[in-house]
């Protein structure tokens, strides 16, 4: 079995992840990594979606117009560490450092990288970047369960997956089918954060739910650690499109509470995880004792 490598000076890489697109990921992504920087940890937050890297726009450091020859380069070669000097310097936003491949095309333009390519850039990208010491490096992964998922679970040691659902059952078992690809990697899963969950009413702030509530029993899903609940509030999508995370710009809204109290929750998941990971590890081996000849086995043997 090939061996994860852990990357240099990061104290917890955490990924995080959905088997649907557009049930706020990236914004669950954007606000995780705001609120830990504001409860006064070091983060950074890489955009692992190549197809639509919807961060720079999230955090409002977009890049509108193409690259000079209208078509982006991205080489993918490197597996090790660069030296320093000849790593990228991520921006730095609200206090996170930020590295997305939104920052080297226009936000019209697309990549089409092969799937397999996927893997090899999100790696270019952690590896390439002079991340320096962080506390918390958050990846916001693309849907699903392919590339650049197989390639980090199978290269990289991932401290903590945080899966992002909302409540219909259509999304519930896709994420199921994340939950699986994670835990098959060993990949700890440290919660689900439910985004979506009923509607803030802009003129009365009732909570109304809109979405219906999955009835059905998803097994493994039930099991994990609810994060967070995170109602729909249309001011969210109105600060994500201008480039404040709901975190910065209405810090005492309930969406901006609930996500301060889904990362405090991902802080002490983590830390369950840890102690339950050494606890393991640490166990004494159980000694096995000698084996004896027991009367009788010599017919038993002999019966055979
Ligand atoms: P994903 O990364 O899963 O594709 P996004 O984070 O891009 O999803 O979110 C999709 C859209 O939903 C965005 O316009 C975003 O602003 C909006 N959105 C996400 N979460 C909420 C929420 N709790 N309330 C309101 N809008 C939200």
């Amino acid at each position: 079995m090939r061996q994860t490598k852990r990357l240099e000076h990061i104290g917890a890489l955490l990924v995080v992840g959905s088997g649907k697109g557009g049930v706020g990921k990236s914004t669950v992504s954007v606000n995780l990594a705001v609120a830990l920087a504001r409860q006064g940890h070091s983060v950074g937050l890489l955009d692992g979606d190549a197809y639509g890297p919807s961060i720079p726009m999230m955090l409002g450091v977009r890049k509108r117009t193409p690259g000079k020859e209208g078509q982006a380069y991205l080489p993918l070669a490197e597996r090790q560490e660069l030296p320093i000097e000849k790593k990228l310097k991520p921006l730095l936003r609200y206090g996170i450092k930020i590295m997305s491949v939104g920052f080297f095309i226009g936000e019209e333009q697309a990549v089409a990288p092969m799937p397999d390519a996927l893997g090899l850039l999100i790696r270019q990208l952690l590896y390439s970047v002079d991340w320096g010491a962080l506390d918390y490096l958050i990846i916001d992964l693309p849907p699903g369960t392919s590339e650049p998922q197989a390639t980090l679970c199978r290269e990289i040691s991932l401290d903590g997956a945080v899966l992002v659902t909302t409540p219909q059952d259509i999304a519930r078992i896709d994420t199921s089918k994340a939950l699986a690809m994670f835990q098959a990697a060993k990949v700890p899963v440290l919660g689900v954060v439910q985004n979506m969950d009923g509607l803030l009413c802009p003129h009365c702030g009732e909570q109304v739910e809109i979405f219906p509530r999955s009835q059905e029993a998803r097994v493994l899903l039930d099991d994990l650690t609810l994060l967070g609940r995170i109602p729909l509030d249309p001011a969210a999508v109105v600060s994500g499109d201008k480039g404040y995370p709901i975190i910065v710009s209405m810090p005492d809204s309930p969406v901006a509470r609930a996500f301060i109290d889904a990362a405090e929750q991902v802080t002490v998941a983590l830390a369950a995880k840890r102690a339950e990971h050494s606890a393991s590890s640490t166990e004494p081996a159980v000694e096995q004792p000698e084996e004896q000849e027991r009367p009788g086995d010599d017919e038993a043997a002999e019966e055979r």
